[in-house]
């Protein structure tokens, strides 16, 4: 079953809810990638962070969550698309021993150099819109408690964030309070509305996240309400690598180069480093790299490439 991302509005307007549960796609991500249990739970977090945050995103574009850790992680990257394609990836420094029970701080800011940016980044950059980067305080235990600082201080939205996740399913569950109505008697009806819903989140527990199916869960917290319901969106995982780029790539190191790696390995193996997926080219694969392909004999001219 393909992954979906839900979003609500209460019906006065005035709070966003927001869920994703991921299993298909956390499932994907992790086919090729294997981190200690307490690295995985951090990626996955995150991976959910992303999409809840990329869904609100105005322009065709991505969202990208790096931190730089001065720890066990030397880096997490996590990639939403706007229409909600997810690639994450984490680096572990080989001289760092991970312990059992890392967290956001002991794994990425043991010595408060750990960084955290978020980057906005349009496809188009004819659209005259520059991307954004903003650099977030590593504070807080938990990447929810990060989050929910960066949107109140830097977007000025106020934000709860409940996320959770194990080695089958990754989920999250925003609620925001939106800005816009001035009039007293509205404000009161929203801040009520905020102050009703966040409570009832507040009972969430990480398994109900992982356990239930998004429907279920909207249902158990917010029975009460009435939520105006928007169409779901499918999330997937999807990273660009492919065995023909990887070729391209190889071509350009050229063939001095491929020989001696052969000669070396036997061999070359290629790994993305954005989703951790193989690539294996033999001694035969290599050959056909640098076989000119039939209409293209132009006598050793390589701009025709
Ligand atoms: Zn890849």
């Amino acid at each position: 079953m393909t992954d979906q991302f839900k979003k609500y509005l209460t019906s006065d307007h005035s709070t966003r809810v927001q869920a994703v549960k991921l299993t298909n796609a956390w499932q994907t991500g992790l086919a090729h990638q294997h981190f200690p249990a307490c690295v995985q739970k951090l990626l996955g977090e995150l991976v959910s962070a992303a999409v809840l945050l990329a869904s609100n995103i105005k322009f065709e574009g991505s969202l990208v969550l790096q931190l730089q850790g001065d720890g066990p992680i030397a880096l997490i990257v996590v990639e939403c698309t706007s229409d909600l394609s997810i690639r994450a990836t984490a680096t572990l420094r080989e001289d760092h021993k991970v312990p059992e029970d890392g967290t956001l701080q002991s794994l990425l800011n043991t010595r408060g150099e750990g960084r955290f940016i978020v980057v906005l980044d349009p496809n188009s950059k004819e659209s005259g819109m520059a991307p954004y980067q903003g650099v977030v305080p590593l504070e807080g235990d938990t990447v929810a408690q990060v989050l929910e600082s960066y949107m109140r201080d830097s977007e000025q939205l106020e934000t709860r964030l409940w996320l959770a996740s194990n080695n089958k399913h990754t989920g999250g569950l925003l609620l925001q309070r939106l800005p816009g109505q001035s009039a007293a008697e509205s404000l009161d009806v929203s801040a009520e509305t905020w102050s009703r819903l966040t409570q009832l989140a507040t009972t969430l527990k990480p398994n109900e996240l992982l356990e239930l199916d998004t429907d279920t869960l909207i249902h158990r917290l917010f029975w009460q309400e009435t939520l105006l319901a928007y169409e779901p969106q499918d999330v997937r995982w999807h990273c660009p690598c492919s065995r023909e780029r990887v070729a391209d790539m190889l071509h350009a190191l050229g063939r001095d180069e491929i020989d001696s790696i052969l000669s070396e390995r036997g061999n070359v193996h290629i790994v993305c480093n954005f989703c951790g997926k193989p690539y294996e080219f033999d001694a035969i694969d290599c050959a056909g790299l640098f076989i000119e392909p039939p209409g293209a004999m132009h006598g050793g001219d390589d701009s025709v490439h």
